[in-house]
C-alpha cells in the first residue's frame, strides 16, 4: 500500500534543488546535437495544485518555490527553474507546479524520448491523462526500479535516469543503489541523478557507501541541510546524488546552493557540491 503522495511535498525546498540541477543536466545534455531519453523512475502525477488540500495541508512549497517566485537576479539555473514555473502556470501566479515530467516535457526535443514509471494508481493516471498521448513518451505503470533495468541500454546511448523514490521502506535504500549498479553495467556512460533525503543521516550514507564501493567513478553529491542532522526534526537535508554528471554541472551546482543557503536556511544547515569518487 503506498501512502506517499508527492503533492505534499510538491515545491518544497527538495523539489527546488532536485528540479533546477535536472533542467540544468538536461541544458548540457542537449549542447549535443544527438538524441537523449530521460527516463524517470518515480514520476509522481506530473504536475501539482498548490490551492489543493495536499498543499495547502503542509504548506511546504511556501518554504522553498515561494520563497524565490518574485527574486530578481537570480543565479541562472535558478531562472530557467522559475521561468519554466511560469510557463507551466501560463502566467505570474504561483497555482501549479510542475513534476519532474512536466519540467522536462518543457525542454523536450524532438528527437529525444521519455519513460516515465509511476505505481500509484491515482498519480499515474494524472501523469497518463497529462503527458500519455504523445507519441515521444511512454508512461508505464509499474515498478520504476525494475523499469530501469527493462529500459538500458537505450538505443540513443545517452540518457538522463532520474531515481526519486519516497523512500518509504527502510529497505528502499539499498534497492536503489542495487538496481543502479546493475543498471550501470547495462549502460555505463548513463547519468544517474539520485534524489535522497537525510531523515536518518546513517540510512543514506549506507546507500552511499555501496554505491563508493561498487567501482563505478565520476559520483558527485550536491546537498542542501536546512537543518542539523537529527534524530527527531524529520527530513532536515535533501540532495542529488549524481553518478556521470555532464562537464561543468558542479559548478552550476556550487553557485545554486550559494545562492539558496542565505534564502532557505532555517538554521543551522549546510551546502556541499563534493566529488565522493572521481575519475
Ligand atoms: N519525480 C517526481 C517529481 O520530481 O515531480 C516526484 C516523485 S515522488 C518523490 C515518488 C513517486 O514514486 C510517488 O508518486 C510514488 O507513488 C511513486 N512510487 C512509489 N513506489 C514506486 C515504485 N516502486 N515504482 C514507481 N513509482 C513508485
Amino acid at each position: 500500500m503506498l501512502s506517499y503522495r508527492h503533492g505534499y511535498h510538491a515545491g518544497n525546498y527538495a523539489d527546488v534543488l532536485k528540479h533546477s540541477i535536472l533542467l540544468q543536466t538536461l541544458k548540457l545534455m542537449h549542447k549535443k546535437n544527438k538524441p537523449m531519453v530521460y527516463i524517470d523512475t518515480h514520476a509522481g502525477a506530473g504536475g501539482y495544485a498548490l490551492s489543493d488540500e495536499f498543499a495547502q495541508k503542509t504548506g511546504e512549497y511556501l518554504e522553498g518555490v515561494a520563497k524565490l517566485w518574485d527574486k530578481q537576479e537570480l543565479p541562472e539555473a535558478l531562472c530557467q527553474y522559475i521561468s519554466d514555473i511560469k510557463h507551466f502556470n501560463g502566467s505570474d501566479e504561483l497555482e501549479l507546479y510542475p513534476g519532474s515530467p512536466a519540467f522536462v516535457d518543457m525542454n523536450l526535443r524532438d528527437n529525444d524520448r521519455m519513460v516515465l514509471h509511476e505505481l500509484h494508481g491515482a498519480d499515474h493516471q494524472l501523469l497518463d491523462e497529462q503527458l500519455g498521448g504523445d507519441k515521444q513518451i511512454k508512461v508505464i505503470k509499474g515498478d520504476g526500479l525494475k523499469g530501469l533495468l527493462a529500459a538500458v541500454p537505450p538505443l540513443e546511448r545517452r540518457g538522463v535516469i532520474l531515481i526519486d523514490p519516497s523512500y518509504e521502506i527502510k529497505s528502499d535504500y539499498q534497492e536503489v543503489a542495487k538496481a543502479v549498479i546493475k543498471a550501470h553495467k547495462k549502460f555505463a556512460t548513463g547519468v544517474y541523478m539520485i534524489w535522497y533525503p537525510v531523515v536518518k543521516r546513517e540510512q543514506t550514507e549506507a546507500m552511499f557507501d555501496l554505491l563508493k564501493q561498487s567501482g563505478i567513478k565520476r559520483q558527485l553529491r550536491i546537498e542542501q541541510a536546512i537543518r542539523p542532522d537529527s534524530e527527531e526534526f524529520g527530513m532536515t537535508a535533501a540532495g542529488l546524488w549524481v553518478i556521470n554528471p555532464p562537464w561543468q554541472l558542479d559548478e552550476i551546482a556550487e553557485t545554486t546552493l550559494a545562492y539558496l543557503d542565505p534564502l532557505l536556511n532555517q538554521g543551522g544547515g549546510h551546502v556541499q557540491v563534493t566529488w565522493e569518487v572521481g575519475e
